[in-house]
């Protein structure tokens, strides 16, 4: 059988987040953020501590009540329902798990709330358990798995209650580094084979990279880029995103004059032209990732001038190398150099890039 479940519309967005501010006392924690998400997205929101990111999370999911703005799921207005009335479920970074109960009492809990007879219950626990690789651990106590394990409890309690929306703030928070990039990808893989949407919350940039479809990167209460992390990782929108999402050079100017599909821009290293368009006399920024500054020419890069080497850390297959320009001290060169360059610090070098690895900001 095909069909609508009730409520659900039968296109458009899972959710639609209108215009939503909320202030704590009078500290504007989200100013007018919109945001739609798919059905069956993993979408990551990226920004700092006191961002807003969890105010959103906790908008969607019922916990807060915006001052304005409105939540839509399936077509829905859900924007003042209480947490238990909406599809969706949430996995806190302190897991949260009831100790006293078994593993499968914890996962099984929701489905007791909701009235599901035992015996249904029971074999959705022993599948939810399964789905994330716990199914031994059905008679164990919380304090008897580990962090992960718990991690994977947590998800399992959540997503047995089979939500249109599963929301995660901080999942991986309290996890050591490499515990956290192996549950990263199991993430990442239930996801897809559940087709739960995700929306998750995170500090980290590597892991939103590593887990988004659709990367929101936030600032202060505001969405200032969105899109494929792929999209917001090469071709940032802004100035916080191409320093927040990954570290970029920020070199700044003065747009001095246009050609076809080309303007010149007088920087801060010199005058430099790339793709573009604005109006003369325009303050604009240049971004340049790591991975695109040379030591040597390459066809088609243009000179960003002198610098003096302030810092080289070896990182492996690479070195990252801080490097001052000689002609404005206030540009920092942050390069990815191939590991055999032997560079070292006070070394004068000569820094390069292509002008179509360069983005165009405005200011
Ligand atoms: P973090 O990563 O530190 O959790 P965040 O991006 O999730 O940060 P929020 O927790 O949404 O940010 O907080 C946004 C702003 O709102 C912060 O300035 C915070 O201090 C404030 N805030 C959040 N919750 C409350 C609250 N319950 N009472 C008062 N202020 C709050």
């Amino acid at each position: 059988m095909t069909g609508t479940l009730p409520g659900q519309s039968l296109s458009g967005p899972l959710v639609e987040i209108r215009k939503l501010s909320h202030s704590f006392g009078g500290h504007k924690a989200l100013n007018e953020v919109s945001l739609t998400v798919e059905p069956g997205s993993y979408t990551v929101l990226l920004g700092p501590s006191g961002s807003g990111k969890t105010t959103l999370l906790s908008i969607i999911g019922g916990f807060v009540h915006p001052n304005e703005g409105s939540v839509f799921i399936r077509g829905n207005d859900f924007t003042r329902a209480p947490p238990a009335r909406r599809p969706t479920a949430t996995v806190f970074q302190d897991y949260a798990l009831f100790p006293h109960l078994t593993v499968g009492n914890n996962v099984g809990f929701g489905l007791r709330m909701r009235g599901v007879p035992r015996a249904a219950r029971a074999s959705k626990v022993r599948d939810a358990l399964a789905m994330v690789g716990l199914a031994d651990a059905i008679h164990k106590r919380p304090h008897q798995l580990s962090g992960g394990q718990r991690q994977r409890v947590a998800l399992a309690r959540a997503l047995v209650v089979e939500p249109a929306v599963l929301l995660l703030d901080e999942p991986l928070g309290a996890l050591d580094l490499k515990l956290r990039r192996q549950m990263q990808d199991e993430l990442k893989a239930l996801q897809k084979r559940v087709g739960t949407a995700f929306i998750h919350v995170t500090h980290d940039q590597e892991e939103a990279m590593a887990l988004a479809d659709h990367c929101v990167v936030m600032s202060d209460g505001r969405i200032e880029d969105q899109g494929p992390a792929e999209r917001v990782y090469s071709r940032p929108a802004s100035r916080f995103s191409a320093t927040f999402m990954g570290e970029s050079t920020l070199i700044s100017g003065k747009i001095l004059d246009l050609g076809m599909d080309e303007i010149r821009v007088d920087t801060q290293v010199g005058p430099l032209s790339l793709a573009g368009a604005g109006e003369p006399g325009f303050d604009v920024s240049l971004a340049i990732r790591p991975e695109h500054i040379t030591l040597v020419p390459e066809s088609g890069s243009v000179s960003l001038g002198e610098a003096v080497v302030t810092d080289v850390v070896f990182q492996g297959s690479f070195k990252r190398v801080l490097a001052v320009s000689t002609r404005d001290p206030d540009v920092t060169f942050i390069a990815k150099l191939r590991s055999s360059y032997g560079v070292a610090i006070g070394d004068k070098v000569e820094l390069y890039a292509t002008p179509a690895d360069m983005v165009l900001l405005s200011r």
